[in-house]
């Protein structure tokens, strides 16, 4: 069983991941938590490339390209042989995350961005998405570290990203659970377990 979590900078996500991947495996299942980007080793320097703010004025394309690049080497080396066992994969971050920046942020087409990645994995879609929706101004507030090259971006910038995730789970709302991420982190944690006891075969 595949999960993918989405949402804007500051939404929780991590926080949420470990939440569930703790809850999941006290019933009995092999849990992987991962994320993107940077799960893998070449991952890891693919991160680095990406977020250090001397990459300031990276190509949009060549942007694409490496978060698509880090996607495909964590699928084939990480997620598709934890499925194929019977693990249930939790991954921080998935392709939506390309399709709202690099796509909805950027001025890149989000349909192209989509087609890209469906490539780099293969065609492997997640059985359920929770987007962690925020208002991006909450979210910097939870900022801890100094913002990394993405978070730097501008308000507007952040905006798109979060009305291009909005758009993506109103297309498919059968794989998509939208959940407040402004509220406590208990309560979120509370929405999405009432979601996967529906789905989750455990
Ligand atoms: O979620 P995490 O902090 O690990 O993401 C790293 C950074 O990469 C964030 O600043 C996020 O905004 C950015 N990112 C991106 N495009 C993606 C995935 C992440 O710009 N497809």
């Amino acid at each position: 069983f595949f999960i993918a979590l989405e949402g804007g900078d500051g939404a929780g996500k991590s926080t949420q991941a470990e939440a569930l991947a703790d809850w999941i495996r006290a019933k009995g299942h092999e849990v992987v938590l991962t994320r993107e980007p940077g799960a893998t080793p070449v991952g890891k320097r693919l991160r680095s490339i990406l977020l250090d703010v001397s990459s300031a004025g990276l190509s949009h394309r060549a942007e694409a390209l490496l978060y698509a690049a880090d996607r495909a080497e964590h699928i084939d080396t990480v997620v598709r042989p934890a499925l194929e066992r019977g693990a249930v994969v939790i991954t921080d971050r998935y392709i939506d995350s390309s399709v709202a920046y690099q796509g909805a942020g950027r001025d890149l087409s989000p349909t192209e961005i989509a087609r890209i990645n469906r490539w780099a994995t293969d065609g492997l879609v997640p059985h359920l998405t929770v987007l962690l929706d925020v208002d991006p101004g909450t979210a910097r507030e939870r900022f801890t570290e100094a913002p990394d090259r993405l978070e730097s971006e501008p308000a507007e910038f952040h905006a798109r990203v979060r009305a291009g995730f909005l758009t993506l789970a109103a297309a498919d709302p059968g794989r998509y659970l939208v959940v407040d991420a402004g509220q406590e982190p208990e309560a979120v944690t509370t929405v999405i377990r009432h979601r996967l006891d529906q789905v989750l075969p455990l």
